[in-house]
């Protein structure tokens, strides 16, 4: 754990150090759970949007997109339930005066039985080796049923309570579990309390007529009050979908693991509307095809799995999470919800507005049923930028940091590095320069040893290096040193281009995630 956590400050300070992610008004002393994208974070994070954004609205002729105010009609978060029921439990330790989400530490519970299981089948499959049946083991070991039986029982009555509205209940699950304060060891805990997460605004000059407004928790309901003007506009037939990136605020109770739970944070949320009754087959089939997004990018495999929910939201009839195995373990990265019918039908209730689609070929109207699609940019910048920071141990016996992010993300695709500041090599260096930047960013840098030039594109995770040197002069050619292997190859100046674009497209990087 102490290794983990390390891990976890790594990434922290990588991010500070190399200009990624800062603290909110830092002079201040920040703003909890908020924070600022700097010079590489924002390209990193731009890079991750248009990849999300190529993938669904650019691959299916199907999938528009849209971008809607952050401000809505009020009466927009009456209707989609957020005023009365988008609450988080709470709970505060009267010890430590520590506050935490009741849901949250139960569910952590939850998950060291899981690793308790996990355990115990890894220990098994090291000794059957081949022969290791991962389903049988799990339906016969005592030991490691009882863990995921315990596991699956405790979700399933707190999933109940939290659905029945019983607090009491909650309580009485964290005190059954003897589940103590994680800071402190302290038992001595407060009721558990429902809490509102909207930030509230007011919209208008003066005090009397102002109108109380929200700040958007989530991107949907953009989508959803104007489903019936993109679809006559778009001459959109179902299943259709909406695409959409921005921000979202929630007041979030806990926010202590960086940009994992942010008080502000953007989303890229897809709605797609489909047949009332076909909703469980696009389920499935959005289920898969983000899984398969997700893997394009060679994280590995074993770093995702899904999470079936045992406590749905109030409009959901079948929802799953993709978890990622963040430095602190396996959290959601993304939700699949199928939504019902439930929130154009509220919308139909709140604004008196029919937001029906005649379907040609039954000839007549309906309500759709949406299947939606809701990852977060900064859990997914997250994923991609603690997996990839790398320290490695060189056979020379020195140790490098390297970001090895896939290329297609990474902010800046190649340096270009006079060996020297004479010679005329700076001059060729910016030539070169010149000419890639129309299709790629790029970095100049002229400082320093060329070996501490390499470093410093290794911790900012830039995949090519090239060197102009004195034989560029004579035979224009160049060196291109590869980031993970460090590989170096002598090449034409005008090769440059292909082979930078070779790695980096998102056309090949995509491809992976449709086969
Ligand atoms: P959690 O259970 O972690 O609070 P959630 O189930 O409330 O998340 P959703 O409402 O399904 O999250 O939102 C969709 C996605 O938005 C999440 O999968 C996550 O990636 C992202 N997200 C939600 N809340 C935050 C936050 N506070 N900070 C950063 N990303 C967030």
């Amino acid at each position: 754990m102490a290794k983990q956590e390390d891990l976890f400050k790594n990434v922290i300070s990588h991010a500070k150090e190399y200009g990624f992610i800062f603290p909110s008004s830092e002079i201040y002393d920040g703003l909890s759970a908020v924070y600022d994208y700097a010079q590489n974070g924002v390209e990193l994070k731009k890079n991750i949007r248009d990849y999300w954004w190529k993938s669904m609205v650019q691959m299916h002729e199907n999938i528009v997109g849209l971008d809607a105010s952050i401000l809505m009609h009020p009466t927009t978060w009456k209707a989609s339930g957020h005023v009365d029921a988008f609450n988080d439990p709470l709970i505060d330790n009267k010890d430590s005066k520590k506050r935490y989400r009741a849901d949250v530490l139960i569910e952590d519970y939850a998950e060291k039985l899981n690793q308790k299981a996990e355990k115990e089948i890894e220990k098994a499959s090291v000794r059957f080796g081949e022969s290791f049946n991962r389903a049988e083991y799990e339906t016969t070991n005592p030991r490691v049923m009882e863990y995921l039986s315990k596991r699956n029982s405790i979700l399933a009555r707190m999933g109940k309570s939290l659905g029945d509205g019983d607090l009491a209940d909650v309580k009485a699950l964290i005190e059954e579990l003897e589940i103590a304060d994680p800071e402190t060891g302290s038992k001595n805990w407060t009721e558990v309390k429902q809490f509102n997460l909207m930030f509230g605004t007011k919209l208008g000059a003066s005090a009397e007529s102002a109108m109380d407004l929200y700040l958007r928790p989530e991107t949907a309901q953009g989508i959803f009050v104007n489903f019936l003007n993109v679809q006559k506009s778009g001459r959109m037939k179902i299943p259709f979908g909406i695409a959409q990136t921005g921000k979202a605020f929630r007041n979030e109770i806990v926010a202590r693991q960086f940009i994992f739970r942010m008080r502000e944070f953007e989303q890229m949320e897809m709605q797609f509307f489909v047949k009332p009754g076909e909703e469980m087959k696009w389920y499935e089939y959005w289920k898969s095809t983000r899984l398969n997004w997700h893997l394009s990018l060679g994280l590995g495999e074993k770093n995702y799995r899904f999470h079936d929910h045992d406590k749905l939201a109030h409009y959901a009839n079948a929802a799953a999470d993709i978890e990622f195995n963040f430095p602190f373990g396996f959290k959601e990265l993304e939700g699949i919800h199928s939504r019902t019918d439930f929130d154009l039908k509220a919308h139909e209730e709140f604004s008196g507005k029919k937001l029906q689609y005649f379907d040609t070929e039954e000839n007549k109207n309906y309500t759709p049923y949406v299947v939606e699609t809701s990852v977060g940019l900064d859990r997914m910048f997250l994923s991609v930028f603690a997996t990839s920071l790398k320290e490695e141990a060189l056979e020379d016996g020195s140790t490098r940091t390297v970001l090895k992010l896939p290329s297609v993300l990474a902010p800046t695709k190649a340096a270009i590095l006079p060996l020297v500041k004479k010679d005329g090599l700076p001059d060729i260096a910016k030539q070169i320069m010149a000419d890639l930047k129309w299709d790629f960013n790029m970095a100049y840098d002229e400082k320093d040893a060329v070996g501490r030039r390499y470093r410093r594109q290794d911790a900012l995770g830039t995949p090519f290096c090239i060197t102009v040197d004195h034989q560029t002069i004579e035979d224009q050619t160049v060196t291109i040193r590869h980031r993970d292997t460090m590989k170096q190859d002598r090449v034409a100046i005008a090769d440059l281009r292909d082979i930078i674009e070779n790695e980096v497209s998102m056309k090949s990087w995509l491809m992976k995630a449709n086969k």
